[in-house]
């Protein structure tokens, strides 16, 4: 990967912004585009379709015509599995340009591009595409006069709404068991990060997948995704994004025809370190990658670190000397660890916290500047916070970016109670080694995922979503498809 000039590949690549509809690359229908701007230096690497409601109408319709017809719904779960996996080996063989896109659009370093998002994206196309004709249905055990089946079926139409900071990962978690089910998708990628989708539709067309199965409009989220959040043929709505859409996608299926609404959503996840785990420079070591890990902008990134007081200063220390390890640098440099934030905007968002934390009395103790602004592009240096208080606006508000708060505890007790004290519950972890200290907490911990003396362990075959405001959906493993079928029951009568 070294030897891979990745500035002049970029400066080589021929975008095509267009949205893809019904198997076609196709300008909005209003002729209206949209700059798409990389924060690696503020310039405009393309016009990009702005999809309105009449873009996301003929998109649902062809989605809709593909759906009812049968072309994919009806094909043999085998069949559906053989088109898929070519998909995810498509996926692989375009590694270079679809990591260079991912990069460009919205500032991740290229060698975790490469490394993490594109093969976790096609392991999520495959992983499904390899389960769908290993899962079986149910009979119940009724009375012998009759016979009940109990099949799930595909929904139909499903509208996927993604945000920018995984642009692929996040569409693969919503078209792998879509897709694998049988259902037809309208994908609206993020504004921020349109690219990769548009060029994912290319490569599932190539692999076979039938025409209209697979449209993605690109747009604004207040035009495409409103418009599609609301249409009324579409029937489910696979969201990941903020809690405050994710509260309007509810109203927009309440004022339209009641489709479900599955919400992967926000995060501000604990990370709770007792003195009786016995290795606290991996548990800091732990913490710095993880939050600084995408610039910060992880849903689950541990931003709130929960330390005893007896070992505070020692943490604290420790994660200062890890934390401008992670120097912001140029993203399409190999070495890079920490990129660009993904527009000028979040940029602000993140400044605004970090003065926030200031003039609460939080005390900075290590980063808290822009970094790299000769670039154009939107830097910030990885920012510890010592001293924070669990009251404070950067200890309950998701940040989203490269600021870590560390809040000090006396008691077990106290630690869970303000670990569990968020509107979300997304994840959470646990340092300890005393085993039933940390099986008692871990089972304490209001969240959808809790970690147990590590932070890292992620894979396509366990469930990954949040309690509380963090949504109500899970995407990955075989609960993906719960989202995306219909649970039938036939009862047929035995004379
Ligand atoms: P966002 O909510 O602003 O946007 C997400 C998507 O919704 C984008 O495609 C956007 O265009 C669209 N959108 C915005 N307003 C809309 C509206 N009124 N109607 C319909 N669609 C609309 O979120 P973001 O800034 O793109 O992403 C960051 C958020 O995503 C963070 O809160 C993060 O925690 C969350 N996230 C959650 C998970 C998870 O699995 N729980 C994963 C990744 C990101």
């Amino acid at each position: 990967m070294n030897s891979i000039d990745w500035t002049a590949r970029a400066a080589a690549l021929q975008l095509d912004g267009r949205a893809f509809i019904g198997g076609q690359r196709v300008a909005a229908l209003a002729g209206e585009t949209f700059g798409c701007v990389s924060p690696l230096d503020g310039r405009t690497l393309a016009p990009v379709a702005r999809g309105q409601a009449a873009d996301i109408d003929a998109a649902v319709l062809s989605a809709r015509r593909a759906f009812d017809d049968g072309r994919w719904a009806r094909k043999a779960p085998a069949q559906r599995k053989k088109v898929l996996q070519r998909f995810a080996e498509l996926i692989l063989g375009a590694k270079e340009e679809l990591a260079l896109l991912e990069t460009l659009d919205m500032g991740k370093p290229i060698k975790y591009s490469l490394s993490v998002d594109v093969p976790s994206t096609a392991r999520c196309i495959a992983w499904y595409a390899e389960a769908v004709d290993k899962v079986y249905d149910e009979i119940a055990p009724t009375p012998h006069s009759a016979l009940a089946l109990i099949t799930r079926e595909p929904m139909g139409v499903i509208g996927a709404i993604v945000p920018w900071n995984y642009p692929m990962i996040m569409a693969s978690w919503k078209l792998g068991p879509a897709l694998a089910a049988g259902n037809s998708v309208v994908l609206k990628p993020s504004e921020k990060s349109p690219l990769t989708a548009l060029r994912l539709a290319e490569l599932a067309l190539q692999a076979g997948l039938p025409d209209g199965v697979f449209n993605v409009v690109p747009g604004y989220g207040h035009e495409a995704g409103e418009a599609l959040a609301l249409h009324p043929q579409v029937d489910a709505i696979g969201f990941t994004g903020s809690t405050r859409v994710g509260r309007k996608m509810l109203e927009y299926a309440g004022r339209s025809n009641l489709k479900r609404v599955y919400n992967e959503l926000g995060g501000k996840s604990a990370f709770v370190v007792f003195p009786d785990f016995d290795d606290l420079q991996r548990a800091a070591q732990t913490v710095a990658g993880s939050m600084f890990f995408n610039q910060g902008e992880s849903c689950n990134a541990p931003s709130r670190v929960f330390v005893h007081d007896s070992i505070a200063d020692d943490f604290v220390k420790t994660v200062t000397v890890e934390a401008p390890k992670y120097r912001p640098g140029d993203p399409l440099d190999a070495g890079t660890e920490l990129g660009a934030l993904v527009d000028d905007t979040q940029l602000r968002t993140v400044m605004g916290y970090i003065d926030a934390g200031q003039s609460e009395g939080a005390r900075l103790a290590a980063g808290g500047r822009q970094a790299r602004q000769d670039s154009g592009g939107y830097f910030v240096e990885p920012t510890v916070f010592d001293g924070v208080s669990n009251t404070m606006k950067i200890a309950r508000e998701e940040i989203f970016g490269p600021v870590l708060s560390v809040i000090r505890f006396k008691t077990e007790e106290e630690a869970v109670a303000m670990a569990n004290d968020s509107a979300y519950g997304l994840q959470a972890s646990v340092w300890s080694s005393n085993i039933n200290r940390a099986h008692r907490v871990a089972r304490a911990l209001r969240a959808g995922t809790v970690h147990v003396n590590q932070y890292d362990e992620d894979d396509i075959t366990v469930p990954f979503g949040g309690f509380k405001q963090s949504g109500n959906g899970r995407d990955k493993s075989l609960h993906a498809f719960d989202k995306y079928t219909e649970l039938k029951t036939t009862w047929i009568r035995l004379d």
